[in-house]
């Protein structure tokens, strides 16, 4: 007797194989406000990514950072009259409740920023042994000016978006605008810590970098976040583990969940269009919202809509009736399992199990939690 060989997940067109056990790594949240939508799906495309990976037999490892050093959170810390440190233990409870209604499965890893102060000093150190970085003014920059080619971002495109993502293009102490401080100097006021190079911390991109290889070592299986995080955040990352490490890629495969957007404009705490998870959780269910999130292709942007969330409820109810209907097609339960793994196609595997109901839907409801 042969059996077939069990399907891998593809992302992108591109083959996922993994074998026993995945690492996926995920760009958690900035802990100053509240949970927004656009958070809610990266990490709900997240947690479907895991499960299916799960439904396959393979054991999954989520990492999802905290990241509690930063200047949007210093500032609202100081607005709230808060010590930033119990300010982001507050929010960071508000997240948690937001991610368990949402049905969010808890990472097996959850590293603080503030806690690897030591490892990104360590991640300064590698780099400037390697000649990747240089000392200046008290802070170390890592030398970007590759980076974007290496994104298909043309220079000018990749400046304007260092400087909109707190990227400090105009520090005089760098040697080209695309650099990025790996350990920043602090100024007055601002949260500090000791380094070879005087007081300061860490840099956004540094942070990720240190807290990745910390928990996975220097590769890893999948890494996700939003597809704003693409360029710079995700390209400096992994351009400063590589150089730091030497073991290429950094991360084998990616997963950028597309913006979510409001009148067709982005959501953002900076524009205050902002649709709150919370919000919706309280006028209608987790799997609910959940099914808005993931009836659509994962990398696509689009626009939330009371109409869009009045579908998913429908398109919910219409999955649980089919669930109680007797069993369609054998192959059915296969061909659901098989739109997942395909590019992770929700919408296709949700018109399947509609379609055959039984086995297939009542599948399809365990593996995505729409129950
Ligand atoms: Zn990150």
């Amino acid at each position: 007797m042969t059996v077939g060989t069990p399907p891998h997940l593809h992302l992108g067109g591109r083959p996922l194989s993994v074998v026993g056990r995945a690492r996926v790594y995920v760009c958690g949240v900035t802990p100053y406000d509240v949970t927004h939508l656009g958070h809610a799906a990266t990490f709900v495309w997240v947690d479907a990514a895991e499960r299916v990976l799960r439904r396959l037999g393979v054991q999954v490892e989520v990492c999802r950072n905290v990241t509690d050093v930063d200047d949007v959170l210093f500032e609202a810390a100081q607005r709230a009259g808060a010590p930033y440190d119990r300010f982001a233990a507050v929010q960071q409870f508000h997240f948690e409740h937001d991610m368990d209604s949402l049905g969010v499965r808890r990472p097996a890893h959850e590293p603080r920023a503030h806690s690897f102060v030591p490892q990104v000093v360590a991640l300064a150190g590698a780099l400037l042994e390697s000649g990747a970085a240089y000392a200046a003014a008290g802070s170390v920059y890592f030398s970007g000016g590759h980076v974007p080619g290496a994104h298909a971002v043309p220079r000018d495109e990749a400046i304007a978006l260092l400087a909109a993502n707190g990227g400090r293009v105009d520090d005089p102490a760098k040697r080209d605008p695309l650099d990025q401080a790996v350990w920043q100097s602090s100024g007055d006021g601002e949260p500090s810590w000791p380094s070879p190079w005087g007081p300061g911390r860490p840099g956004w991109h540094a942070e990720c970098t240190a807290m990745a290889l910390s928990t996975y070592g220097s590769s890893m299986d999948l890494h996700a976040g939003g597809a704003d995080l693409r360029f710079p955040h995700h390209a400096y990352e992994s351009a400063q583990a590589e150089a730091a490490t030497g073991v290429t890629p950094f991360a084998r495969s990616w997963l950028h969940v597309g913006t979510v957007r409001l009148d067709g404009e982005k959501m953002a705490k900076s524009t205050g269009n902002l649709v709150f998870a919370r919000d919706l959780l309280e006028r209608s269910s987790g799997p609910v919202v959940r099914t808005l999130l993931l009836d659509r292709q994962y990398a696509a942007p689009w626009d939330f809509t009371e109409a869009g969330l009045e579908q998913a409820a429908v398109r919910l109810d219409a999955l649980h009736v089919a669930a109680g209907r007797s069993d369609g097609p054998a192959s059915a339960p296969q061909a659901v399992l098989n739109a997942l793994v395909d590019d992770l196609d929700v919408s296709r595997a949700i018109d399947i199990a509609i379609e055959d109901g039984g086995q297939a839907a009542r599948d399809l409801v365990a593996v995505l939690a729409l129950q």
